[in-house]
């Protein structure tokens, strides 16, 4: 599945030139929508073949709401056949396989291999490299196993 996943991004990126996925999102034709969702859910995909939504809580900032919405965009790119709810909580307890690519895959949009291994990062420490990038700690853990 890790191919897979990591030839999409490639297309994706080759396509579109963006890495960002509000953009990936208007033209894939995938909707977003903003709810309030109260404090423990930061957003939610209904998987459907088709009128794919990303729900985005609007209560998160800038930064979990980009996150969040590159998470669901993996959802809605390899789990749209399954009949199944992703909700996410913002707890990150709940890791099944399917979590697990939307993960990887937005791990991968985000990052590229020649920032990660520059001269640069070389020295620092996981969680210093996340806050460098700006990129929750989760991710790049993912991007580096
Ligand atoms: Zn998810």
């Amino acid at each position: 599945m890790k191919k897979i996943i990591d030839k999409k991004v490639t297309q994706l990126k080759m396509k579109y030139h963006t890495k960002n996925p509000f953009e990936l999102c208007e033209n894939l034709g995938i909707e977003i929508l903003y709810e309030n969702l109260g404090k423990n859910i930061n957003g939610f995909y209904q998987a459907a073949p088709r009128n794919k939504v990303i729900h985005i809580n609007i209560n998160l900032d800038e930064y979990s709401r980009y996150f969040t919405c590159s998470h669901e965009l993996g959802h809605a790119l390899f789990h749209s056949k399954l009949n199944i709810l992703f909700l996410e909580k913002n707890t990150h307890i709940i890791k099944n396989k399917y979590e697990n690519e939307a993960n990887y895959f937005s791990a991968n949009l985000y990052l590229s291999d020649e920032n990660l291994y520059s001269d640069k990062f070389s020295g620092m420490t996981i969680e210093q490299i996340a806050a460098q990038l700006h990129i929750p700690i989760e991710l790049l853990k993912l991007k580096l196993k």
